[in-house]
């Protein structure tokens, strides 16, 4: 049950009952929290309990959602950043890291916690130092949405205050006390089982009772990003077909109305917003992209079909036109029973089925024999599988006899 690549380079030794999580806000709008506690698989919930076997209860110390405020809030920061906690912790980072040299130009300050002396004077401690003194004692350091993962809208091209992600703060070289690198999970916000699933797993390999979950090339949890939004998108088969929404509403694929799914990484609709509920596309609304460390200025305008989806859904119609006309062909055959075929009629009282044409019964005839090629036709046409003593079945009887008439 040891891991040995945590066991033979991590200071972590033995299983934790508790490990502590400090949430800092930066440059944020609060979105990541929510999202996160309508987490489900695993819950906020499960986690703070330690209801998951094997994981030790997280002790979270959050500048919202915590009891505690003021000083008491702000010691066990305090404690955890003088190496006395006594305990493994997490600091996990949402929003921006603003650039507090900028600010501090004109003797402000961008985001702050708590307090701290400067120049004899109690000024307000700025998360982004927060994020300084805690991170090297960190088990892990935790990026979560797409602001503190990759900048984000505070950092778009034109903003004050030298906005950046967790990583361009800390730096390429920066690794946790754990070894591991900044972990990022973005989205805006990010769907909030990401977050807790991401966040098991992490303490599963401290505990040294599971792998380092793997991570692609950009800190993301890799079996979480690894498809793009269209791969996994309710309205692909739409795009397959080559039926594009003319307006919001429509049922059919987005992209001529600005969805980027095509070129997204992000599971919000296979996985959906809350307790697999929702999602963009799921619920009408095109992809943004606001996963990707581009957004949002490499996708800006929103809501302008992106240039490459002019040729790729060109393609699509055309070929999609022909593909859509076959499968309605043989959608239409297989909603018939064989014994309609036999009888002529469809015994519907709900409405008049159409009978096929010469021409679709001869097309449907032809699939058959390419359907049955290399294979056995249904039914019992071997001597060695006909029912003893002559039996038949009385449907196939009946047929006969029709078949007679
Ligand atoms: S709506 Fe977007 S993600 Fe879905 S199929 Fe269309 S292009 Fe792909
Ligand atoms: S589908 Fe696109 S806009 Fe929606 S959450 Fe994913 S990346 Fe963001």
């Amino acid at each position: 049950m040891q891991a040995p690549e945590r066991q033979a380079e991590s200071p972590f030794r033995g299983l934790y009952t508790e490990v502590h999580a400090f949430w800092l806000a930066g440059m944020s709008c609060d979105g990541c929290s929510i999202a996160v506690t309508g987490a489900t698989n695993p819950s906020v919930e499960d986690l703070l309990t330690g209801a998951l076997p094997g994981l030790p209860r997280i002790v979270l110390h959050h500048p919202v959602l915590d009891v505690d405020a003021g000083e008491r809030f702000v010691s066990w920061y305090e404690r955890a950043a003088r190496g006395e906690l006594g305990a493994p912790y997490v600091v996990i980072y949402e929003g921006s890291v603003p650039d507090e040299e900028v600010a501090a130009e004109t003797g402000g300050y961008w985001s702050g916690m708590g307090v701290r002396e400067v120049g004899g004077t109690r000024q307000p401690m700025p998360t982004a130092e927060w994020l300084r003194r805690l991170a090297p004692g960190a088990a892990a350091v935790i990026a979560i949405g797409t602001c503190a993962t990759w900048g984000g809208i505070p950092a778009a091209i034109g903003n004050p205050t030298g906005a950046m992600s967790v990583m361009d703060f800390l730096g390429p070289e920066y690794r946790s006390a754990l070894g591991l690198p900044v972990i990022n999970i973005p989205g805006c916000s990010p769907v909030g089982d990401n977050f807790t699933e991401t966040v098991a797993a992490i303490l599963l390999f401290l505990q040294g009772l599971g792998p380092l979950p793997e991570f692609d090339e950009l800190g993301r949890p890799a079996w979480l990003f690894r498809e793009t939004v269209h791969r996994q998108c309710t309205r692909g088969g739409y795009y397959e077909e080559g039926v594009f929404a003319d307006e919001y509403g429509d049922r059919e694929c987005l992209v001529e109305l600005g969805c980027w799914g095509p070129v997204v990484q992000c599971n919000i609709t296979a996985r959906g917003a809350i307790n697999h509920l929702g999602g963009c596309m799921n619920v009408g609304g095109v992809c943004i992209g606001c996963t990707m460390p581009g957004f949002p200025d490499r996708f800006s305008p929103f809501y302008k079909a992106p240039p490459g989806s002019l040729l790729s859904s060109t393609q699509a119609k055309f070929y999609g036109a022909l593909t859509r006309r076959l499968r309605r062909l043989t959608n239409l055959y297989m909603n018939r029973e064989t014994e309609w075929d036999a009888a002529g009629r469809v015994p519907s009282g709900w409405g008049r089925v159409e009978e096929p044409s010469l021409p679709v019964r001869l097309v449907h005839t032809i699939y058959d024999r390419l359907r049955l090629r290399g294979a056995e036709p249904p039914g019992r046409t071997k001597p060695a599988e006909r029912y003893a003593g002559g039996y038949e079945v009385p449907a196939v009887v009946a047929r006969q006899r029709r078949q007679k008439r």
